[in-house]
Order: C-alpha cells, then structure tokens, then sequence
C-alpha cells in the first residue's frame, strides 16, 4: 500500500470553538490582520468572537475587510501592504473562499517581495506570516489546503498558488456562523466541497486515507441533498456540510483537484459562474466520460452519493442546481484550451484529451 499525506493544521471545531479555545492564539504574535469580506463576518458574530477573544488575551489587531468573491491579485497586494504597515505577526481570515485564499496570499507576500509575475510560479523563500483561518460558508475546505487560488488577469483565469507554506497553524469550524447563508451560496458551496472529494477520488494521487475522507464527505453531503434543495437545513445539517467540506479540503490538499475545477475556472472567469455551481454543472458529464474507463470507481463514488447511475447523479444535481447557463461552441474551444494547460489535467485518474472536455462542456452547459 502506498501512501503519501500530510496534514499540519490543528482543527478546532463546535459551536462556540474560538472563544472556547481562545488562549491557543497568544502563541501566533502581538497583533493579528484580520481579513474578512465586506459584510458576513460583521453579520454572523465571527468578527465579533475574534476581536474579543483577541482583546481578552492582551492581543491587538487591524481589519482589512475589502476581499471580494473571487479575490483578484491587487487585492492580495493591497492586503499585504497594510500587513506591513500594521505590522501585523499573523492574519486571521474569517468569510468564505475567498477571504480564506485572499488571506493566504497576504500572510505570504506580507514578508516576501514576489512580484505578480512571480506570484503563480511556485518557488518561494521560507517566511509567511502564521494563518488562522475561519470558514464561514461550507465548500471550500481552504482552512486545510495549502492554496490560495486568485483571479489571475493576466493569465484570463482563475489561478493558484500552491505551498505547504499556506498550510494554516490553525482552522476554528463553527458552523453557527454559516446558519444565515443564503440558499443559493448553501447549495453552490456544498457542491464545491462535494466537487473536491469526488475529484479526490478520481485523482492519480487519490490513496486509502484520502478516499477515506473522500467517501465520508460525499456520504455527508448526500445526506442532506434533500435539505438543500427544500432550502431547510437543519443546524446539525449545517454542521455536517462544514465537517464535510473540511474533509474534502484534507482530501484536495493531497490529491489536488482535477479536470472539473480546471473547466470550472473559465466558467467563472468568464461567464460570473459561482465556484461551486461551476463544479456542480460539469460533474455529471466529467463521471460519464470516466464510466468508460473506469467504471468501478466512478460506480464507488455513485454509491457513496446515493445514486445507481450517472444518470441519477445527474438528475440531483440538476435539481439542485436550476436552469443551466448558455455557452457558445467559440467558449467551449476556447475554455478547453485553457483547461488543458492547467496542471489539474495531469492529476487525473484518466487523463482527458482535448475533445473530452469538449464533451463535458457540450454535455454540461445549453449550447447555442
Ligand atoms: P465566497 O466568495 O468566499 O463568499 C460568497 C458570498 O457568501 C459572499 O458574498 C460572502 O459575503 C457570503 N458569505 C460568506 N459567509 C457567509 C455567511 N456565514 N453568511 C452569509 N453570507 C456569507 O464564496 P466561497 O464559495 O466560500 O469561496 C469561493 C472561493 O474559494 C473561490 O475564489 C474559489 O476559487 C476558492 N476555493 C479555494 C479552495 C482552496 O483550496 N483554497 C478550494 C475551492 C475553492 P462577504 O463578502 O460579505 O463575506
Ligand atoms: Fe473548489
């Protein structure tokens, strides 16, 4: 049996977790960056439990509360310079995706010069500023991965930097604090996390404690494929998407993820396409075309998520997810080129030619 993992974070998870388990954060420094998006954090009580559970220890901190959705690389930047300027010891990232993935590269270009030419490129000196990171939407698993993944202009997508560096010290998972998402970000995040652990499985990297915590995550969130689409979850449901969702973040942080996030990167890029709902339309399609090759895996994968056939995964994910967006045969080309230079093509189990993904986006998405 051959196994290679690895996984530096401390995961502190219930209900109320960070005021509880506060005093494990005077070992990180004086004074903390916290970085956040523009409103949750402010809305769901995870700002507040982080500002006085700092004040309590003696710590102090700046806010820099500007990361939108899908951070773009000037926003990193323009992070890592207050980083400097506060002259923060370590960040605290509370919020989704995206300020979990801004935060990441602003620990990291906080004390390193990495211009943005260099920023993708994957060599970089030993010093980071030390993460404390807070999911407040279930999907990302990014406060257990080493990535941080930003709009990349000049490339025209989606791009990330990838480095145990960004392992966080630490990751507190309240699921209290993902109670007031609204039903669309509760279903497009919780087909992201599912995304990562089905991708996990299909990955030339996927081992048996990877697939461990692929197939509880996907079990997880199957079981609430009905809550999702009634929009009522329960709060243990709650809780379980987020348990799930950090799973899948263990599971990508060793096998990476694959061909469906590469395509689904152009979908947002181009198209304003959410993340998780990027994932969600072309998963389906990417598990028929591996019915061919593989077909014992793809049916393990099928039983974990409750389904007999592609054809019924396909239908729940259709029931979750809507009316599917228009894609011109033009956007097909051009996104399969782009997919096809990522290293995502490489990590999978069966590698996709070109015509493939044509296939999968044909498949996914209403062509017009
Ligand atoms: P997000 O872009 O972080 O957040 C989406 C929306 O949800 C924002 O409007 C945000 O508002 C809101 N929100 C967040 N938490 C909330 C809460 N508890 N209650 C109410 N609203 C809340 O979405 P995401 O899907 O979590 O993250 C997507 C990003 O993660 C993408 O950039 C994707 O590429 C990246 N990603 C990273 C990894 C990784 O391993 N690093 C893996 C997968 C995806 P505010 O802006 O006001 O907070
Ligand atoms: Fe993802």
């Amino acid at each position: 049996m051959n196994i290679l993992y690895h996984m530096p974070t401390k995961v502190i998870m219930g209900n109320h977790c960070v005021k509880n388990n506060g005093t494990v954060l005077t070992a990180m420094g004086k004074k903390a960056l916290i970085v956040t998006g523009a409103r949750s954090a402010k809305m769901n009580g995870s700002l507040e439990d982080v500002t006085v559970t700092l004040s309590s220890n003696g710590q102090s901190f700046a806010v820099y509360d500007k990361v939108m959705s899908n951070p773009t690389v000037e926003c990193a930047y323009e992070g890592a310079a207050l980083a400097r300027a506060e002259k923060a010891d370590f960040v605290i990232a509370i919020g989704g995706g995206s300020p979990m993935d801004a935060a990441k590269a602003i620990a990291l270009l906080a004390v390193q010069d990495i211009s943005a030419e260099k920023l993708f490129a994957g060599s970089y000196g030993n010093e980071v500023l030390p993460l404390v990171l807070i999911p407040t939407t279930a999907g990302t698993g990014s406060e257990v991965t080493q990535y941080s993944i930003l709009t990349n202009n000049a490339a025209r997508t989606k791009t990330s930097i990838a480095t145990p560096l960004l392992f966080p010290k630490i990751a507190f998972l309240d699921a209290r604090y993902t109670e007031g998402l609204s039903h669309k970000t509760t279903v497009n995040t919780a087909i992201d996390a599912l995304s990562h652990s089905v991708e996990g499985m299909l990955s030339n990297r996927a081992n048996a404690m990877t697939d461990i915590l692929a197939s509880d995550s996907i079990r997880g969130i199957a079981s609430c494929f009905a809550g999702l689409k009634k929009g009522e979850l329960a709060a243990e449901q709650r809780e379980r998407l987020l348990y799930a969702s950090m799973l899948g973040g263990m599971v990508i942080a060793n096998t990476g993820t694959t061909a469906v996030h590469a395509m689904g990167y152009s979908l947002t890029y181009y198209k304003d396409i959410d993340h998780g709902r990027a994932n969600g339309l072309l998963l389906a399609a990417f598990l028929k075309l591996l019915e061919k090759e593989i077909p014992a895996r793809v049916q393990e994968i099928l039983a974990l998520a409750d389904c007999t056939s592609v054809a019924e995964f396909d239908s729940q994910m259709d029931q979750l997810l809507g009316e599917k967006e228009e894609m011109t045969m033009e956007e097909v080309e051009l996104y399969t080129r782009t997919a096809m230079k990522t290293r995502n093509i490489a990590n999978c189990l069966v590698v996709p030619k070109a015509e493939e993904l044509e296939e999968v986006y044909r498949r996914s998405l209403r062509i017009v």
